[in-house]
């Protein structure tokens, strides 16, 4: 186990050729905001991604592009959940060098009522019938390759919802950093 934290970050594998009449080769892929760190290959040249959805880079997801592996929680660290570039790396590597998936077709962009919807969704899944729950942005990392949204239009869109189901979610902006504060709200009734 100690090993895991002394062990140096892998390089990432020089990745091969592209082929530019290829769907399948998605060595510049950068979906709308989100930012890939590295790119590693798995056995049968999957792709799999690390990447950051904000500017400080602090907090990264790692995604494979063949199977549906894809995590932002860091096990091993006892002071963060979310993963230092360090260990996304780490993950990503390890799961480069087992995954035999073979390298599946870009998400394509979803238009806007596609994306709400999703986010919509999403939010309608996180919400506990007990106690409210304060949202964060990162809660959606995991989805952003799908979303393929800037962070802005993620708050507009929060806010948004907020203005039309006041009932699932609270929004607001905080009056000392101007952030966006974010609460899902619990679910009204049966509460015995
Ligand atoms: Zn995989």
């Amino acid at each position: 186990m100690f090993g895991l934290f002394t062990r140096t970050r892998p390089i990432p594998v020089e990745p091969p050729a592209p082929d530019p009449d290829s769907e399948l080769w998605p060595e510049s892929w950068m979906p709308e905001g989100v930012t890939v760190s590295e790119r590693y290959h798995n056995l049968a040249l999957a792709i799999v991604l690390v990447y950051t959805t904000d500017a400080s880079g602090s907090a990264c997801a790692v995604s494979c592009l063949g199977c549906h592996f894809q995590s932002n929680k860091d096990n091993r660290s006892t002071y963060s959940s979310h993963y230092s570039l360090d260990n996304a790396s780490k993950v990503a590597n390890e799961h480069a060098s087992t995954c035999r998936a073979l390298p599946r077709p870009l998400p394509d962009r979803p238009d806007d009522a596609t994306a709400r919807e999703l986010l919509r969704t999403q939010v309608r899944g996180m919400r506990r019938r007990e106690e409210n729950v304060i949202l964060f942005i990162h809660a959606f990392d995991l989805g952003r390759l799908r979303l393929q949204r800037t962070k802005e239009w993620i708050e507009t869109e929060l806010q948004r919802l907020a203005d039309d189901d006041p009932g699932l979610l609270r929004a607001g902006h905080s009056e000392y950093s101007g952030r966006l504060d974010l609460l899902i709200l619990h679910q009204p009734g049966d509460r015995s």
